[in-house]
């Protein structure tokens, strides 16, 4: 068989490894590389056969050559299940030794996809389990032996972008050093860095006293006993509460003594006490930009931003309660406290009005003031121009 040429080679051969995929060990694994030239090729002419492909054909190939003989195995024989965890594949192999020859039964194989590449190693363990349903007979009639591996992958390359402004005081570098350093500090291995201009710093442009800021929490603080729990299994003494932290530790993760609190979309944000959840709060409040939003936005910008504690909505609302420039340039409602009541007059000049209007311009025999009547009950209006306000020339107009 020659290499594929066209978009529906590739995807007749996979096909064919699909109905394969019982034979060969590690069928997922290597046919990823097949796979990923199908990626982003929505048209004939995106097609490109890569040379990792080629290869991944070319040891395909050879491997189809010597074809593993499979077996069937013997009523009551123990079997062994290999269990086979790499970042971008789950392989097994369920496998039947005799006289000290280890020979292969089943292979079940599949690629991770979406929300399942972010699965912990054990995890994926326990996935690649469920995946073997198909094995179920094998394990009714058999006791089985399961043996694990974790596949180390390819330390994945990750990508440090810096904002692409310039500044002379060179915050961009400043910026590029804290995210290497952070890089650094969860683990990561292979790093790519993004618009980095050399330039020379003369000057921080940030004032060291602002680096060293470190902020050191009470003792015992929301995060104890789960740190405890993560760390070393204890619990605390009252049932309950050992109970709430046994229920609640699932949802964090602990790295380098920091606490982690995962989120439903496979994000974890910073967990962090009390006095430094009080510093967030007011930096986000009234920090930079000085917005002075209100409690939730500021919860939510703070969740954004990677960070969280129990009961952030509150101490939020708390704390932005007593802002003084809020309670200074809160805006004054001038609406009446309570609804508008209509006073209907009964008959005619059961009440009237009486207004004064002017200056005006001085119109004939030099008048520039009006005296206005009006009627409540008709609505008619009575004026008379004047070119002075008396109380005589008022009271002459009734
Ligand atoms: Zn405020």
């Amino acid at each position: 068989m020659s290499s594929p040429k066209k978009k529906k080679n590739v995807q007749s051969l996979n096909e064919k490894l699909v109905a394969l995929t019982r034979f060969l060990s590690k069928a997922a694994e290597r046919s990823l590389p097949f796979f990923s030239t199908l990626k982003n090729c929505a048209k004939r002419s995106h097609f490109k056969w890569t040379k990792e492909a080629e290869k991944a054909f070319q040891e395909m190939k050879a491997l189809l050559k010597n074809f593993p003989t499979l077996t069937s195995p013997i009523a009551g024989e123990t079997l062994i299940l290999y269990l086979a965890i790499a970042r971008e594949a789950f392989s097994s192999v369920l496998i039947a030794e005799r006289d000290g020859v280890q020979t292969p039964i089943y292979f079940v194989s599949k690629a991770p996809t979406g929300s399942e590449l972010n699965y912990r190693p054990i995890e994926k363990f326990v996935y690649a389990l469920v995946l073997l349903r198909r094995l179920r007979r094998y394990f009714q009639a058999h006791p089985i032996v399961i043996q694990k591996k974790v596949t180390p992958s390819a330390p994945e390359l990750w990508e440090l972008y810096t904002d692409g402004a310039s500044v002379p005081e060179g915050a961009e570098y400043e910026a590029l050093l804290a995210g290497v350093r952070l890089a650094k500090k969860i683990g990561v291995k292979k790093i790519q860095a993004y618009k980095v201009l050399v330039e020379q710093i003369f000057k921080k442009s940030i004032e060291p006293s602002q680096l060293t800021a470190v902020i050191d929490e009470a003792e015992h603080c929301w995060m104890t006993n789960i740190i405890e729990f993560l760390k070393m299994g204890s619990l605390p003494e009252n049932d309950k509460e050992a109970k709430k932290i046994r229920v609640k530790a699932p949802m964090y993760d602990l790295h380098d003594d920091v606490l982690y609190r995962k989120s439903y979309l496979g994000l974890t944000f910073r967990c962090v006490g009390p006095k430094q959840a009080e510093k967030i709060i007011v930096k986000v409040h009234a920090g930079a930009c000085a917005l002075h939003s209100s409690f939730r936005t500021v919860a939510e910008k703070i969740k954004r931003l990677g960070y969280y504690w129990l009961g952030m909505y509150n101490d939020a609302a708390e704390k932005i309660r007593v802002c003084q420039e809020c309670q200074l340039h809160a805006p004054i409602s001038k609406a009446p406290r309570h609804q508008m009541i209509p006073i209907t007059p009964p008959w005619p000049f059961c009440k009237w009005a009486i207004d004064i209007v002017g200056a005006f311009p001085s119109g004939s025999k030099s008048a520039d003031y009006l005296v206005v009547d009006i009627d409540f009950f008709t609505k008619w209006v009575e004026a008379k121009s004047l070119n002075k306000i008396t109380s005589k020339k008022v009271g002459d107009f009734f």
